[in-house]
């Protein structure tokens, strides 16, 4: 039903425009035009300002009063190296020559949407009422999604366009996460002379670890300690380490629990030595989990059905800008569109998969009507 050619073309174009987060001004330039073009109003928030960027978030509405309404997202930026991308098509793969990423990462998915909303137009048919979000900075910590007034538009479903693996990938969990440097601070001796004026900080920090859980915690939790650093001379008794930490679970509720332990177990073992502790743990966003039973699955599945491609929904380790979505009371499904390899210079993108997925999107669109 798409335009497979004029959506390939499209995705040429943007792909050979650089846009590392905080500076996607000529994509979000490109991306604007082609909303105005489809009748769209257009509006650029102040995300950019805000972040120290160049463009802001491209927002398009169009316009169906007394229709649910859906919210499209898909990201700007891109990782690096992205200078000057010069794409080629090849036993109907995209790729890059090789010197840079593709940017399929989320090219492909703005691509995707906007070959939808033609299609819907040209076709006449029925849909819903219909925002676009085109965010930025979303690979340094989805910063144009935190900064979005998604309440200004309270879409009923958002659908992310970001996902690799096969269109319809539909990702149902993603983990609650927290990292940073736990520091031990105990006190300098000479190590031959005096150490017991000395407080080691390792010997400290081995203590704690001993007593706080690490590795796999339960189905849902782990955790690490990744590097350590700490010491000065061999003749020193070592005054300070650092610990470099992170946690991870599918339950909000275990990662607080989990934090707060080791928290507690640090501060006493430091106590009991005479060490000081600073904790800079902090979290990342919310993880979210979506139930078998919402409706933004069932849509999804429908629309899998009508594509005859496969709806498999499962659980991913990573974010992405449905998890501000969530976090903030919106129902949003991330969806696999086909990219591969991504943030490599390997990266590319099977034209099959494309079209699958804007067909995907017009399904959706249309089951939401
Ligand atoms: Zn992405």
């Amino acid at each position: 039903m798409i335009n497979r050619e004029r959506m390939i073309n499209n995705f040429i174009e943007m792909a050979r425009i650089s846009s590392p987060s905080l500076k996607e001004r000529e994509m979000a330039d490109y991306v604007k035009k082609q909303l105005q073009d489809l009748g769209m109003e257009v509006i650029e928030d102040g995300a950019g300002e805000k972040e120290g960027g160049n463009a802001g978030n491209i927002i398009g509405v169009l316009r169906n009063p007394g229709k649910k309404r859906i919210l499209l997202s898909a990201h700007m930026d891109t990782v690096l190296p992205c200078d000057k991308v010069n794409p080629i098509i090849e036993n109907g793969i995209i790729k890059s020559d090789g010197t840079t990423i593709l940017g399929g990462d989320d090219k492909a998915g703005i691509s995707n949407i906007i070959e939808a909303i033609k299609t819907i137009k040209e076709n006449n048919l029925d849909h819903p009422e219909i925002v676009v979000v085109f965010s930025i900075a979303e690979e340094i910590g989805l910063l144009g999604a935190k900064n979005f007034d998604i309440e200004k538009y309270s879409p009923d479903y958002t659908f992310v366009l970001d996902s690799s693996g096969k269109p319809g990938i539909g990702i149902i969990q993603t983990p609650f996460s927290a990292k940073g440097k736990m520091k031990i601070i105990g006190k300098p001796a000479h190590a031959g002379i005096a150490p017991e004026n000395g407080i080691n900080a390792l010997t400290v920090a081995a203590h704690a670890i001993t007593k706080i859980k690490l590795g796999r915690i339960d189905s849902e939790t782990t955790s690490n300690i990744g590097v350590v650093r700490g010491g000065e001379a061999v003749n020193i008794v070592m005054p300070e380490v650092i610990l470099q930490y992170e946690a991870r679970s599918f339950s909000g509720e275990k990662l607080d629990n989990l934090l707060a332990e080791t928290d507690r177990v640090f501060r006493e073992i430091c106590k009991e030595f005479g060490a000081e502790f600073e904790n800079g743990v902090t979290k990342g966003y919310s993880g979210y989990k979506l139930e078998d039973s919402e409706e933004i699955l069932n849509i999804f599945k429908k629309a899998c059905a009508q594509v005859e491609v496969e709806c498999v929904t499962k659980p991913t380790g990573g974010g992405s800008d449905s998890n501000i979505y969530n976090e903030k009371g919106y129902k949003a499904l991330t969806i696999g569109i086909g990219m591969t390899k991504v943030h490599t210079k390997e990266e590319y993108i099977e034209i099959e998969d494309m079209v699958k997925t804007a067909n995907l999107v017009v399904e959706i669109l249309k089951e939401m009507a």
